[in-house]
């Protein structure tokens, strides 16, 4: 069987389902609890600023 390759995706915080493709070029990023959160758009990074325990 051939070993598979572990690949770990990012998600964007506020629409999970959104997978940011290069998290080293996003521009989108916050730091929350100690770990950073990567996001697809401004207006998520700003939804995730007004209510972060939503996302957290
Ligand atoms: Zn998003």
């Amino acid at each position: 069987m051939p070993a598979k390759k572990k690949t770990t995706k990012t998600y964007c915080t506020v629409c999970p389902r959104w997978e940011i493709k290069q998290p080293e070029k996003c521009s989108n990023t916050l730091l929350a609890k100690g770990k950073k959160r990567y996001f697809c758009t401004k207006k998520c990074k700003d939804r995730f600023e007004k209510t972060p325990e939503k996302f957290l």
